[in-house]
C-alpha cells in the first residue's frame, strides 16, 4: 500500500502538480529562473528520484497484484492477479510515408520487405511470378494468384498497395485485386476512387457479404493500408460450423470492417457457404488482371489471451 500510495503521489498528487505549476510560471527576462524558484526545483527533483528509487527496490519484492480478489469469469485467473502472466514486450514499428514504408513491429513475420517474393509462390507452389521492382511487386495479369509458402490461423496482417495510373476500366474492373485469407475469404481491393461498383463488391467489402462502413480510398497510385484482424473459423468434427469467421478491417487507418461475421469463402453471384478446413491457411492475393503494385506486408500469428 505505501508503494501503490507514492506511485500516485507521483503521477497524481504533489510532484506532478509543482513541476507543472513552475513550468507555467513567467520566466525572468534573461530567460533562467530566480534563485528561489531553482532551490524549489531542485527540491522537487530530489523528491521525484527518492520516490522513483523508493518503487524500483520495491520491485524486488512480492509481485505486483493481488490473490484476494475476486475470481475473473471464464479463467482462473483472480481481478489484477499477480500470477498472471505478463504480456511479451514487442518493439512497435513505425508508420509508413507516401515515400517511405514504415517500419514492422518486431515480432512481425515479414512477407515482403522490398526485396523479393522468396515468401511466395504460384498457386501450384513453384516460384512467384509477379514483379519486383523499386522496393514493391506488381502483379503480372494472367499469371494467377500468389500465395504465401508459410500458413497462418488468427492473425494481424499489415499490407500495403497502390492501384494503377492513369486508372484504366470502371466498376469491378478498375484496379481490381483482393486479400484472400485461407485462399478464400476475400478483403477486396479495388480502385474505388470516383469509380463506383455495387457495395458487396467496394474496396475493403468482404466481397459479395459486406460493404465496408466508409469509402477511404485514395487516388489512383497513391499509397493505401489495409490492417487486418482475421479470427479463423472453428469447425466441428463433423465438418459443421463452430464458429464462424470474424475479421476487422482498418483502410488507410479508417475503420471498414468492424468484428464483421464472415459467411464463407469469397462467392460470385452466389451465396457463401463454408466447407470445413484445418486451423491454419495460406494468405494469397488475387490477379484480376489489373497490375496493382504491393509493398510493406507483413502479419503476427495471434494467440489466446493467458
Ligand atoms: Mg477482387
Amino acid at each position: 500500500m505505501i508503494r501503490e500510495a507514492r506511485y500516485d503521489e507521483i503521477v497524481r498528487g504533489g510532484y506532478g502538480a509543482a513541476s507543472l505549476s513552475l513550468e507555467s510560471r513567467p520566466r525572468t527576462r534573461s530567460g533562467a529562473m530566480g534563485s528561489s524558484r531553482v532551490s524549489v526545483v531542485v527540491l522537487v527533483g530530489v523528491g521525484i528520484v527518492a520516490a522513483i528509487a523508493s518503487v524500483s527496490q520495491g520491485q524486488d519484492k512480492p509481485k505486483p497484484g493481488f490473490k484476494d480478489t475476486p475470481m475473473l469469469p471464464g479463467n482462473k485467473w483472480h481481478v489484477h492477479d499477480s500470477d498472471r502472466p505478463h504480456p511479451p514486450v514487442v518493439t512497435p514499428g513505425t508508420f509508413s510515408t507516401e515515400e517511405q514504408p514504415g517500419r514492422p513491429p518486431s515480432d512481425a513475420i515479414i512477407l515482403f520487405d522490398g526485396k523479393d517474393l522468396s515468401q511466395w509462390t504460384d498457386h501450384k507452389g513453384d516460384p512467384a511470378r509477379w514483379i519486383v521492382k523499386d522496393g514493391a511487386f506488381a502483379i503480372r495479369p494472367g499469371s494467377g494468384i500468389i500465395r504465401t509458402r508459410q500458413e497462418f490461423g488468427d492473425c494481424q496482417l499489415h499490407l500495403e498497395f497502390a492501384t494503377p495510373t492513369p486508372p484504366r476500366g470502371h466498376d469491378q474492373g478498375r484496379g481490381n485485386s483482393g486479400v484472400l485469407l485461407f485462399e478464400r475469404y476475400e478483403i477486396q481491393v479495388l480502385d474505388n476512387f470516383n469509380n463506383p461498383t455495387y457495395a458487396d463488391g467496394h474496396a475493403g467489402a468482404v466481397y459479395g457479404q459486406h460493404p465496408p462502413l466508409v469509402n477511404a480510398c485514395r487516388e489512383p497510385g497513391r499509397w493505401q493500408s489495409y490492417d487486418i484482424l482475421f479470427t479463423a473459423p472453428r469447425f466441428s468434427a463433423d465438418g459443421t460450423v463452430e464458429t464462424p469467421a470474424y475479421v476487422t478491417v482498418l483502410h488507410n487507418g479508417v475503420l471498414v470492417q468492424n468484428h464483421t461475421k464472415i459467411l464463407g469463402p469469397m462467392a460470385y453471384r452466389t451465396l457463401a457457404r463454408y466447407t470445413p478446413h484445418g486451423p491454419k491457411g495460406r494468405l494469397a492475393l488475387q490477379d484480376h488482371g489489373n497490375p496493382i503494385r504491393f509493398r510493406n506486408i507483413w502479419i503476427r500469428e495471434l494467440k489466446e489471451q493467458p
